[in-house]
C-alpha cells in the first residue's frame, strides 16, 4: 500500500536517479480525481506506453482523445529528446481497464500473466502511475537511446522511491483487456548494447539493473571500454531432434545478450557488423555409438540464407554424447548467424543441452 508521490517526492526522485524534466504548468494540481470522485491511489506500479504519434503533449495534457477520454493522459510524456515533461501526479486517463490477473500480479511483483478478462477488471487508472513515450509504434520508428535510457530512470526512479522491484514494471500490453500493443519497437541502443526490441522483460531488466546500484549510476558505455560484449545463450528445455532434416537450434535461455542481437526465443546469436569467438557446447542424449549429427553455423540475412559454413561432425558414445565446437567468424552489416544441426542416424535423438558463450566485437 503506497500514496501517489507529492510534487516534492517526484522531483526529488527523479533528480536523484539522474532524470532530465521539465514542469508543465498546472502539473500539480492538473488529475481526474474530482471529477471521477476517486482519488489516485494507492499505487502498486507503473504501466508504460507509446503514443502511436508525434508531437502528442498537447493532447495528453489538454485535449484528451475526445470527450470520453478527458485528459491527464499520462503523469509522464517522453519524448524522444529523453527530457520527461511532468503532466500531473493525480488520476489519468492512461491504464484503462486492467485484467485482474494481471493486475494482481503487478501488485505482488510476481510474472504477469497473459491479461485474461475473465478473471475480472480492475480500473488501472486508480493505481498506476502511467509514462507515454513518444513512439509510432509502426514497428519502424525508433526509440533514441537518450528516450529509453530516461525510460529505464524514470521507472527505476518511481520503484527505489516506493521500496518496489521492477515487478511493480508493467506495459500496457501486459494489462489491457483491449489488445493494446504498447509499448514495442526498435530502440537504437542502451549502456553497451546496440539496437534492440523494446520489450517489457528487458525494460524490467534494465530497471532491476539500474535498482542494484546507486540511484546516480549509468550503464557503461562502449566508448568508455574496449571490452568485448558477451553473449551467453542456452535451452530451457531439451528437444527431440528428428533424423535427415537440417534443424535451427532456438535459444530459449538467455543468461547474457550484451550486444542485443538475440531475440527472445530466437535463433540468431550474433548479427553483424561484428566479429565474435565462442563455443557451443552439446549434449545429445539417444544417439547411437557410431552414428552422428552435423553441426554448422549459418549465416542469414533477414531469413535468408547466404553462407554455409563447415561442417563440424558430433560423433555417438556410448553414455550420451558430448562435443565441444568453436565458434569464429566475422559477419558483415545486415547479416546474422545461427547454428544448424542435422541429425544422421535413423532414430530421433534428444538435444539435451546446448550451451553457447561467446565474445562479441561490434564494428561500425
Ligand atoms: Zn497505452
Amino acid at each position: 500500500m503506497a500514496d501517489p508521490m507529492t510534487p516534492a517526492e517526484w522531483r526529488a526522485a527523479l533528480r536523484a536517479e539522474g532524470v532530465p524534466f521539465v514542469e508543465l504548468e498546472g502539473w500539480t494540481t492538473r488529475g481526474r480525481d474530482a471529477a471521477t470522485g476517486r482519488p489516485f491511489g494507492p499505487v502498486y506500479g507503473t504501466l508504460n506506453h507509446h503514443t502511436a504519434g508525434r508531437n502528442s503533449l498537447r493532447a495528453i495534457a489538454y485535449d484528451g482523445q475526445g470527450p470520453a477520454v478527458p485528459p491527464p493522459l499520462a503523469h509522464a510524456w517522453l519524448p524522444k529528446s529523453g527530457v520527461v515533461t511532468l503532466v500531473s501526479c493525480h488520476r489519468a486517463n492512461h491504464a484503462g481497464l486492467a485484467a485482474r490477473n494481471s493486475f494482481d500480479a503487478i501488485r505482488a511483483e510476481t510474472p504477469i500473466p497473459r491479461p485474461d478478462k475473465a478473471t475480472g477488471t480492475v480500473d488501472g487508472n486508480d493505481a498506476l502511475y502511467g509514462i507515454e513515450a513518444e513512439n509510432l509504434g509502426d514497428g519502424v520508428d525508433v526509440y533514441p537511446r537518450a528516450q529509453y535510457d530516461t525510460l529505464v530512470r524514470w521507472n527505476a526512479a518511481v520503484c527505489r522511491h516506493h521500496g518496489w522491484t521492477e515487478g511493480s514494471v508493467a506495459g500496457h500490453l501486459e494489462t489491457s483487456v483491449e489488445g493494446k500493443p504498447d509499448p514495442a519497437g526498435p530502440v537504437e541502443g542502451y549502456g553497451r548494447r546496440a539496437r534492440f526490441p523494446l520489450t517489457m522483460a528487458r525494460l524490467r531488466a534494465d530497471v532491476r539493473e539500474r535498482l542494484a546500484h546507486a540511484p546516480s549510476w549509468s550503464p557503461p558505455t562502449t566508448e568508455e571500454t574496449a571490452m568485448p560484449l558477451y553473449a551467453n545463450l542456452g535451452l530451457v528445455h531439451g528437444y527431440r531432434l528428428a533424423p535427415g532434416v537440417w534443424d535451427h537450434v532456438e535459444f530459449t535461455q538467455e543468461w547474457a545478450d550484451e550486444a542485443g542481437d538475440h531475440a527472445p526465443n530466437g535463433t540468431v546469436f550474433v548479427a553483424g557488423p561484428a566479429r565474435f569467438s565462442g563455443s557451443l557446447a552439446l549434449r545429445l542424449e539417444g544417439l547411437p555409438v557410431g552414428d552422428v549429427v552435423q553441426v554448422r553455423q549459418v549465416e542469414c540475412a533477414g531469413s535468408a540464407v547466404k553462407a554455409t559454413h563447415p561442417i563440424s561432425e558430433v560423433i555417438g558414445t556410448a553414455g550420451g554424447t558430448y562435443a565441444t565446437i568453436s565458434l569464429v567468424n566475422r559477419l558483415g552489416d545486415g547479416r546474422s548467424m545461427r547454428v544448424d544441426l542435422l541429425n544422421q542416424s535413423s532414430r530421433d535423438v534428444e538435444v539435451a543441452s546446448v550451451v553457447l558463450k561467446a565474445l562479441v566485437w561490434k564494428e561500425s
